[in-house]
Parts: C-alpha cells; sequence; structure tokens
C-alpha cells in the first residue's frame, strides 16, 4: 500500500463535474507535483485531501488509514499557501508554535522543533519579528518552517512561489528541493508552472479538465509523453500529424523517420525544437520566417508548406536570416503520442 492513494475522488459543483474519478499514489518520503492549467481541479483536489472540501465520492488513505471521512485537525496534513496565511498578531516563534500548542506538544519538545524548523528554513535571528516585518521570500519560509515542525504524514504545497518574484522563486524552488531532500516528507505540491514541477519533483501528475492525463518522472513526460496534452503542457513542441506507414513516418520536411510503435494512417507524434537540426541551404524545404536570439540558443520559425516547425539551436556562432532557405533534420526515433486513451477515459 502506499503512504497516500487518492482513490476515484469526484467533485460535482451542481451539475458541473470538477474532478472526474481521480486516482494518485503517492509513496512515502516522495516528492509528486500536480501539474496543470488553471481550471483543472488542483485546488478542488487539495481543498478535499484538507478536508476542507467534501468530495462527492471516491476515498483516501494515509499511512494506511482511511482519512476522508475525518476532520481536517485529525488528518495528520500540513499546508503550505500560496498566501503564506500567517498570523499577522504573532511573531515568528509564536507562528511556528501554535499548532504544536493545539496539538498539545510539551514545551521543551515545542521549543526543540521550533528551533530545527527556523535553523533548517534559514530563519534563525527572526524568531522575534512579526510577519509585517519580513520580505515576502522570509514570510514564504516561515510558512514553510510553521507547516514543517507540526511533523505531518503529509505536506501540501499550493502554488507557494507564485507570489514571488521571478529570482526569488529560483531560489526558493532550489532551497524547497534541498530542504525535501533533507526531512523527506511525503509531499503534493500543486502549480501550474511546468518549469517549477520538472524542477523539483519525483513524479509528475498532469491534469487537465478535472482528470489525471499522465503521470510520470519529468525525465519520461518531456522525453516520451503519451499524450498530446502533456507534450505541449511541457516545455515547447511541434505537434504534427503525420501519415504512418507501418514503422515509419514521412516528416513535413520529407523526411523518413523510424516511430517507437508500428502504426497505419494518421497519427500525431512531438517534436522537440531542440531535437531538430537546421542548415541553411538553398535547396531547403523550408523557409525561416522568425528568429529570435535567447542567448543560450536561438528560435527559428520555420515554413515548410502550411506547416510551421520551431527550431531551436544552441551554441550557434551565427544567427540563419529570416527569409533563407533551410534544411532540417530530426535524428532519432519518434513517438507516437495517443490521445484516444483520454476520449476512452472520459
Ligand atoms: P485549479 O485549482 O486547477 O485552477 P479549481 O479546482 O479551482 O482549478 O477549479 C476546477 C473547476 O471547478 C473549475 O471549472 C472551477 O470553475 C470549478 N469550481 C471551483 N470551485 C467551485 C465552486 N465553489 N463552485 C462551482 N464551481 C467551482
Amino acid at each position: 500500500m502506499s503512504e497516500l492513494e487518492i482513490r476515484n475522488i469526484t467533485k460535482d459543483y451542481g451539475v458541473s463535474r470538477a474532478l472526474h474519478p481521480v486516482s494518485i499514489n503517492v509513496e512515502r518520503g516522495e516528492f509528486v507535483t500536480i501539474l496543470g492549467p488553471s481550471g483543472c481541479g488542483k485546488s478542488t483536489l487539495l481543498r478535499i485531501l484538507m478536508g476542507i472540501s467534501e468530495q462527492s465520492g471516491g476515498e483516501i488513505w494515509l499511512g494506511g488509514k482511511r482519512i476522508d471521512t475525518a476532520p481536517p485537525e485529525a488528518r495528520d496534513i500540513a499546508m503550505v499557501f500560496q498566501s503564506y496565511a500567517l498570523f499577522p498578531h504573532m511573531s515568528v516563534a509564536k507562528n511556528l508554535g501554535f499548532g504544536l500548542r493545539m496539538k498539545k506538544i510539551a514545551k521543551d519538545e515545542r521549543a526543540r522543533r521550533i528551533s530545527h524548523a527556523l535553523e533548517i528554513c534559514n530563519l534563525s535571528g527572526l524568531t522575534d519579528r512579526m510577519p509585517r516585518q519580513l520580505s515576502g521570500g522570509q514570510q514564504q519560509r516561515v510558512a514553510l518552517a510553521r507547516a514543517i515542525v507540526m511533523q505531518p504524514s503529509l505536506l501540501l504545497f499550493d502554488e507557494p512561489l507564485s507570489n514571488l518574484d521571478a529570482k526569488l522563486r529560483d531560489t526558493l524552488r532550489h532551497e524547497l528541493t534541498q530542504l525535501h531532500r533533507r526531512i523527506g516528507a511525503t509531499s503534493i505540491y500543486v502549480t501550474h508552472d511546468q518549469a517549477e514541477a520538472m524542477a523539483m519533483s519525483d513524479r509528475i501528475v498532469v491534469m487537465n479538465a478535472g482528470r489525471v492525463v499522465e503521470v510520470g518522472t519529468p525525465l519520461e513526460l518531456y522525453r516520451a509523453p503519451k499524450h498530446a496534452f502533456t507534450a505541449g503542457f511541457l516545455g515547447q513542441t511541434n505537434l504534427l500529424h503525420v501519415d504512418a506507414d507501418g514503422t515509419q513516418a514521412q516528416l513535413p520536411w520529407h523526411q523518413s523517420v523510424n516511430l517507437d510503435k508500428t502504426a497505419i494512417g494518421p497519427v500525431q507524434i512531438s517534436v522537440r525544437p531542440e531535437n531538430i537540426a537546421i542548415t541553411a541551404d538553398e535547396n531547403g524545404t523550408g523557409t525561416v520566417s522568425a528568429v529570435s536570439f535567447m542567448g543560450a540558443n536561438a528560435l527559428y520559425t520555420v515554413e515548410i508548406g502550411q506547416t510551421q516547425v520551431r527550431v531551436s539551436q544552441s551554441g550557434a556562432d551565427h544567427l540563419i536570416d529570416a527569409g533563407r532557405s533551410v534544411s532540417l533534420q530530426f535524428p532519432g526515433v519518434v513517438h507516437l503520442l495517443n490521445d484516444a486513451s483520454i476520449r476512452e477515459a472520459a
């Protein structure tokens, strides 16, 4: 049995279904991210896990016990909110001690846990500050420390970095990953930010329109997504419709490639921009319509008949100008996408 088992959870708001049966297993110590666009049901699922919203169907099991029938305070779950949700009239130390007092943890143990959480969240020295005397990043660290002191069976994160500026978000993302390695708490992290999900997670659960689309490690989902939605949501890609003739298909730039599965007829494939090689070629099949120099790489938009293909070239010492003819080359095997199974599950 997994540490956390979300079994066939559904949620209806009147006649509209926000969650179709959603099942997710999380192993002990694992860091799992739920990733999906706004409105896909992430917050609804988190609220049900916390016990502040009731599911319409299904069960939740944590540490071998059914918890969806228990009140929020009896679930052994702590949450880090996007809005920090610190008590404004309490010092940092009192914010951290509040939940421990409620749980009637002895004074010595409280002090020990608070000082440990302050240290690992880089907050030592700020113990007596009030929340208004802290920066956004420090407030979010306090919110994190306040969750950690509870030593919960499950830590939930609701887009905790989205109120911070880009640089601070990067720093805290890194700190959170290191912290997770150190304390090993079973964690669910909710975000719509694919870069955050890729950088932090052991596994990612991709959600769309109230359903789990696909689950995998960041590398699996990026390199061999099974669904077009995953391919398009994790990084940039070219979603192409091509005709398969068994083991091969023709790419729009008239290159034959091997497929990872046999198929006959129209299929959809994903080809990442960074996996396509581009060369200036007067007899090439494509024409560059736009070039953006990004520093580490150059992004090209190439027109081939009616098809537009994005290509990313890194380490080039000169750019190919818009209007030039180019030839494209994709080395390797193409993964077939299979959206049919999502429609079958609907
Ligand atoms: P996310 O967190 O991924 O942005 P939500 O869980 O907030 O998505 O919302 C999922 C769906 O449920 C959306 O279509 C949203 O409009 C709907 N929804 C959320 N809360 C309510 C509510 N209290 N009443 C009716 N519909 C709701």
